[in-house]
Parts: C-alpha cells; structure tokens; sequence
C-alpha cells in the first residue's frame, strides 16, 4: 500500500514543536484497557501501562520498535496481518477510526493474547497518515460471564430466593407461634434470619460491583498502599471468622508502595485469603509479596486439595461454583476480584497442583513517583 509521506515526521524523542507522532497522556497511563501508540512507520511511540502488563514487555523493550514485527498480529484464522504498513482503508482521507476486530497478539513471554484491537489514525495536515492510537482490550476480560442476560436474571432470582424463603418461613413462624416458642428456639430461628439476611445483603453488594464493574462507572481512588500492612490487617479480620487461620506473610522490607485502591485491593486480598480458608484449608497459608519490572505482585497460597486444570480459568467466571467442598458463596468472588485488579491495570491469575493447593497472584502498578509529580 502507498502511504502519504510528505509530512515532516519527528523520531521518538525528538523534542516537541517539530510534526510528530503521537504520544500518550499521563492519562492514558491510567486506563484499565491498553493504549498503544504508534508513530507513521507503525513504530511503537508511547504505551501504558495496561499495554506493558498484558503484553509482558517493558516500555524501554517496545519503544521504537516495528509493533508489527514485535507483537505479529494474527487474525481470527491464525493469518498474520499486514507488517509494518496500515490497513488498506486508511489510504483514504476520511477513514479516521478502525474497526474494531479480534486480534491475536504474541507477548514477550511466547505465549499468545487475544484482544478486541480498534482504534484512530492521527493524520497530518496533508491527510497522510502520521501515527495511530490503538485501543487493545483483553478478550478474556468481557466475555467472562459467557451467560445471557435471562440466565443472569435466572441466576440471581434464584440466589436470592432461598434466603428470603429462609427469611419469610421464619418470621412466620416466629409470629404465629410466638407464646408457643421456648426462648432457645426463638433464638436460633433469628439468627438464621439474621444468617440469610447478610447472605442477601452480601449478594446485592456483589451484584452492584458487578454493575459497576462492567459499565465502567467503578471510580478507583488511587493513593500509596503499604501491602505488607495490608495483608497483615486482611489475616487479622479473617481470623475472626476462621480462628484457625495460620497464615505467613512474607514482604521484602524494601518492597516499593502499590498506586492502588486500598479499599479494592482489601477487598481482593480478603476474597482470596477467606476462598483459601473455605475451599482450601486455613493452615499453612502464604501471602507473598515481590516485585518486577515495576510491578508489584502479591501471591496467596494455600495448601488445601487444589483446583484441577479444567477448573483453573473458570473459577473466574460469574456464578461458577465447583461442587466440591462447602460452595457458601454465590460464585461471583473471584470474578469481581479479577475485575479489581485490570481495573488497576493488573492481572489475577490462579495456578495449582492438585493435592497441594493453589496459589492465586495478582499484580500492580509500583508507586512511581516521578509520574506523581508529573501529573
Ligand atoms: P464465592 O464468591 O462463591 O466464594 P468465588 O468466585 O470466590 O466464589 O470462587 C469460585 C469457586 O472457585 C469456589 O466455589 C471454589 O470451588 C473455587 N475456589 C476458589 N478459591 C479456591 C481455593 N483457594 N481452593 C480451591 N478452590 C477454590
């Protein structure tokens, strides 16, 4: 294809003031989803840091570099699209926008990703093309669920259906036979009342972060987490509910501060430190934390019978409750969890032995703070 090349175009790096590619905002660097940009050859020029964890490359190993060659763009049927050059479409002037396709991109580490890739070409002022905008969205991420929304419907109707059943049975009987009732039996009927009412509450809150989940409309308030203090706080209110709760948390002491949420990343860590109690065992817990390549991880292992393979990337799905062991929950922990953390620009993942437990890790951004000061 043949590209208008009479703009004056500026290599990455070259001071501002000169036509030049695009770069991204401090902004962008904060999108859940990630922004690639790229200059008029197709060569990577800024990318955030949603792109640099789900591709696994660092910025310093993308910048400058063809993104096609790197990253060998794959269609739906396996063929490679076009290296080093744009879409046909985009010789004409008017096309700013791309469709929005899947693509299969390869990460650093060799392993392959599926995104839904659209984005806009940045056009000079003779409408030659001088760079784009990518968008990568991560398949995986939206299409979690794999229910419709009748069967959503379903679900929940049927989640809450059997406390409040609980609930009405209850009080009823509570009501009618009120001088009839000894003392101990009032009691226990209440608080199973009061068992099944939090069930509700609890299904309702989950159901609300999934509502905002998924419309986009869950505000993250970032500031410097301590994950060591948090992980010790998390383990104390747990022990509450489970007494024999042994967990060891391991934290360099030099491990830098996360730019999170606290109150989310609380969150996950209980779902993930109280899943570990229920479905694993609440002895011989870790909770370790590292870092890498300006990302933090934070790694909770149990040693409880594990999850078999076939059930490893469905524990993420919405309402997925293995048969085994005391299902008390209503299946969307793990997914909400996951839902957490990419909104962070991390990844939760899960692995485990069977027979030995399972370790579920999740990453985020380090504090960075020459980009604090910046923005
Ligand atoms: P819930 O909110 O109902 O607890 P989750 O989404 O958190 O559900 O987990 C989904 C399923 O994944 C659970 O029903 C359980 O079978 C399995 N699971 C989660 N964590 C573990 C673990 N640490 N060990 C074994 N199974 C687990």
């Amino acid at each position: 294809m043949t590209i208008d090349r009479t703009a004056e175009r500026r290599a990455p790096g070259a001071p501002p003031g000169t036509t030049r590619a695009p770069t991204l905002g401090d902004l962008a660097a904060l999108l859940p989803d990630a922004v690639v940009a790229l200059d008029a050859e197709g060569r990577v020029a800024e990318l955030n840091d949603a792109a640099r964890l789900l591709l696994g490359y660092t910025r310093d190993d993308l910048l400058g570099e063809v993104c096609a060659e790197r990253l060998e763009p794959r269609d739906g049927d396996g063929n490679r699209l076009a290296a080093g050059c744009w879409h046909p479409s985009a010789r004409l002037r008017s096309v700013r926008a791309m469709a929005e396709q899947p693509v299969t991109l390869r990460r650093k580490d060799g392993r392959d990703v599926v995104v839904r890739l659209t984005g806009a070409y940045v056009r000079d002022a003779a409408g030659g093309v001088a760079g784009a905008v990518l968008s990568l969205r991560d398949a995986g991420r939206h299409s979690r669920s794999g229910l419709s929304g009748i069967e959503i419907v379903s679900t929940v109707s049927h989640e809450l259906r059997s406390p409040l059943t609980s609930v009405k049975g209850y009080t009823s009987l509570v009501l009618n036979r009120w001088d009839r009732l000894r003392d101990d039996q009032k009691r226990l009927m209440l608080e199973q009342v009061n068992h099944d009412a939090d069930r509700v509450t609890r299904l309702i809150t989950e159901l609300l972060d999934i509502s905002r989940l998924e419309t986009g409309r869950l505000v993250l308030r970032r500031q410097p987490v301590d994950l060591a203090r948090l992980a010790a706080a998390v383990v104390d209110k747990v022990r509450l509910e489970y007494p024999g709760l042994e967990a060891a948390t391991e934290f360099p002491a030099d491990l830098p501060k996360a730019y999170a949420d606290p109150d989310k990343i609380e969150q996950v860590l209980t779902n993930l430190v109280e899943n570990a109690c229920k479905y694993g065992s609440p002895e011989g817990l870790t909770i370790r934390g590292a870092v890498a390549a300006g990302e933090i991880s934070v790694a909770v292992a149990d040693r409880g019978e594990g999850i078999p393979a076939e059930d490893l990337t469905r524990v993420f799905t919405k309402f997925f409750r293995r048969a085994v062991g005391r299902p008390s929950g209503s299946g969307l922990g793990l997914w909400i969890s996951r839902g957490l953390v990419e909104l962070h620009g991390g990844r939760l993942v899960a692995e485990s032995a069977p027979g030995e437990g399972s370790t579920f890790r999740f990453g985020l951004p380090a504090l960075d703070l020459d980009r604090l000061q910046e923005l």
